[in-house]
């Protein structure tokens, strides 16, 4: 835990949260600043950074978790799709480090929009995977 993580006191409950489920290693709770109607955290009670610090173990509990908050929240919203979405690092947009899943149910493309890509570079792609190879 620490000091001044605003998840880790909604963990402990010294900062109000809208909870819609918790157990032994989880925490539900509606997004202060939703991106749509039901947005959703899924938060670890314990204090981790990013996805790489979570425990294999609960990261293995934490996608059927997501699947059924998810579609909890397409038929509680009356949603036709939904993003799931977990920022690692203040340079993926990670605001709050305390690791966090985001549940964002979907009934329009331009609540959330993501930006196109460019074509990949051919002649980099396989000198790119490589180095992800070699890093497995
Ligand atoms: P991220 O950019 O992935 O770190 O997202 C942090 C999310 O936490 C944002 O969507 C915020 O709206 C949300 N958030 C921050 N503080 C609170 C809070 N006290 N209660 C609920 N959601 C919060
Ligand atoms: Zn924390």
């Amino acid at each position: 835990m620490t000091e001044k993580c605003i998840f880790c006191e909604i963990a402990n409950g010294r900062i109000p949260s809208v909870r819609v489920y918790e157990d032994a290693d989880f925490i539900a709770f509606m997004d202060i600043n939703p991106t749509s109607d039901g947005h959703l955290l899924l938060i670890t009670r314990s204090h981790y950074k990013t996805t790489s610090e979570v425990p294999d173990k609960q990261l293995a509990k934490a996608l059927p978790l997501a699947k059924k908050l998810a579609l909890a929240a397409q038929l509680g919203v009356g949603s036709e799709g939904y993003n799931i979405l977990i920022n690692n690092g203040p340079v993926s947009g990670q605001l709050v480090e305390h690791w966090h899943l985001h549940i964002i149910p979907r009934k329009d493309k331009s609540e959330f929009p993501m930006k196109a890509g460019q074509p990949a570079d051919l002649t980099k792609l396989p000198f790119i995977a490589a180095s992800i190879r070699d890093n497995l």
